[in-house]
């Protein structure tokens, strides 16, 4: 029987200054037991995604700091960091991330540490990780995340229209690797429907690479030498129109994104934690320039040591919250419904976290304790 993992939680009502969210997130970071792992003076990278650009869905600079003081209470020497997008966006290379990051409040001033661009300017400080999985023999690994002694992922859990859902696992794997690394993990092939196509636009107007036009007839077409596969498009057509074929090309997705993640970690054998906020649990990744309404209400913040557990565990508590009927569910969905797969019903994110159970990243069965 596979043992279970302890997944610590706090809920989020508050009745003093001790149960502030700081106080929730110094509380979660010492009952998981973060210090022990920490050696002095060492390098802890404090993994994170700072939002794109229009986005305010990340997890606030000011709940970081408090990871970033424990750390140092702990003799660590805390760096925050992430690395650059596939895509064009705000963060796409060390400069104009950096700038996104500032103007999101990652600072000296309020977090503490300094922010890193883990890949470099461009995604060039890579090193190659040998995992020898089903889909890689090696992965390719931002240097700066390779060459830390010790890291905390703190995530914001929210669905994703590729993966169902991100949270622990899916801040590993894409968050971790640089273009090329991301790249070997899409790897997937997008086209039009054109008999479906009303000629709406939207996706040209979404798509991060400009890598799609309407053609005389006003269908959409694809320039397949630009997109990058990162699914904006599927998000935005009204027809769904837009298609990959999801029946032999998502569970193998899944299982790239997977191996990623266990790359990420792989030189870290317990010398990672994890912290999880299952709150603004918007529909789509903190990756597009805009946030929506959430589609549950707020449910608290998680640590654990165990990517699989923590993951396993915001989806159960976000499966049994009562889905939000302003959001993008469109109705009110009865507790114990799947929120994510009602959205984005082409993928079952949960075969992820059954996946990286197989390879040893963890386990799916865990013990909920209430901080
Ligand atoms: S998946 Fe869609 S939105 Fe993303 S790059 Fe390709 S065409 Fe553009
Ligand atoms: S969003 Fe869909 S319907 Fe609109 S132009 Fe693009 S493919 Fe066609």
């Amino acid at each position: 029987m596979t043992e279970k993992s302890k997944v610590y939680i706090s809920y989020l009502r508050s009745k003093g200054p001790r149960t502030n969210k700081g106080a929730k997130i110094r509380g979660l970071f010492d009952i998981a037991g973060f210090a022990d792992f920490i050696a002095q003076n060492e390098l802890t990278a404090v993994k994170l995604h700072v939002g794109e650009a229009g986005n305010d869905a990340y997890v606030s600079p000011v709940l970081v700091r408090q990871i970033v003081d424990r750390i140092k209470q702990a003799g660590g020497r805390p760096f925050l960091t992430d690395t650059n997008t596939l895509y064009s966006g705000s963060r796409h290379d060390a400069v104009s991330h950096l700038e996104t990051a500032l103007a999101h409040g990652f600072g000296m001033e309020v977090t503490g540490a300094p922010f890193i661009v883990a890949d470099g300017l461009h995604g060039g400080n890579c090193k190659k990780v040998k995992v020898d999985l089903e889909n890689f023999d090696t992965v390719h690994i931002a240097g700066d995340i390779v060459d830390a002694g010790s890291m905390i992922v703190v995530s914001h859990f929210k669905g994703h229209e590729m993966a169902g859902f991100g949270g622990a696992l899916k801040n590993l794997a894409m968050g971790c690797a640089p273009a090329v690394g991301k790249k070997a993990q899409h790897d997937l092939c997008f086209k039009v429907k054109k008999e479906g196509c009303i000629g709406c636009a939207a996706c040209t107007l979404v798509c991060p690479q400009h890598a799609i036009s309407l053609d005389a007839n006003r269908k959409a077409e694809i320039d397949a030498s630009l997109c990058i596969g990162c699914g904006e498009c599927l998000t935005v057509c009204p027809k769904k129109t837009i298609e990959i074929d999801w029946e032999t090309e998502i569970d193998p997705f899944l299982e790239r994104m997977v191996e990623y993640a266990y790359g990420a970690t792989v030189n870290k054998k317990n010398k990672v934690g994890y912290i999880t906020l299952v709150v603004n649990v918007t529909p789509l990744c903190d990756c597009v320039p805009w946030s929506d309404a959430p589609i549950v209400p707020d449910i608290g913040f998680l640590a654990s040591t165990d990517p699989v557990a923590i993951d396993q565990a915001a989806y159960d508590l976000v499966k049994a919250a009562e889905g939000l009927a302003n959001s993008a569910l469109g109705k009110a969905l009865a507790a114990g419904t799947d929120k994510f797969m009602h959205m984005h019903d082409y993928v079952d994110g949960t075969k992820a976290l059954a996946y990286a159970e197989k390879i040893g990243m963890g386990s799916r069965e865990y013990e909920l304790i209430e901080l």
